[in-house]
């Protein structure tokens, strides 16, 4: 179900409880600021989740709430995970949905990250 993106934090979120390790995930990459993992439901053929290690609800939440060193953390652990994936050369796609209309499922800031096979043209579909 989607979630209201204006709505407070829930620290019982599914990606609350694989920050607190509560949750068992496939971790990519970790750091001060980041945890990648694998989606549980690959959309491509590699399919990885990142997320930051505080409590923001979406995109919109942590652009205007988030420090500076907690953005550019994020920022920088979204390119070496994709880097260290090798991912640039062949390509890949982020998204980071935002709400009900994106049809944003869990209510923790995450930037998808697809690859492995030619994505075709970027889809909004009803
Ligand atoms: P959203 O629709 O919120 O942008 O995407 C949520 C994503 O989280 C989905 O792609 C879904 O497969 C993934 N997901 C949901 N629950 C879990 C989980 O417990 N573990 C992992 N690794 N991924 C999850």
């Amino acid at each position: 179900m989607a979630i209201d993106a204006t709505l407070p934090y829930d620290d019982d979120n599914i990606f609350a409880k694989i920050l607190r390790g509560e949750i068992p995930n496939k971790t990519v990459y970790e750091d001060e600021h980041a945890l990648a993992f694998h989606d549980i439901n690959p959309q491509a053929p590699q399919h990885i989740l990142v997320i930051p290690k505080g409590k923001y609800v979406s995109w919109d939440d942590f652009s205007a709430k988030a420090s500076d060193a907690e953005i550019g953390g994020f920022v920088r652990a979204v390119g070496h995970v994709a880097r260290e994936a090798g991912m640039v050369e062949p390509g890949y796609r982020l998204l980071a949905n935002v709400g009900h209309d994106s049809h944003q499922e869990v209510p923790h800031l995450h930037v998808h990250i697809f690859s492995g096979k030619p994505l075709g043209p970027m889809l909004v579909r009803g």
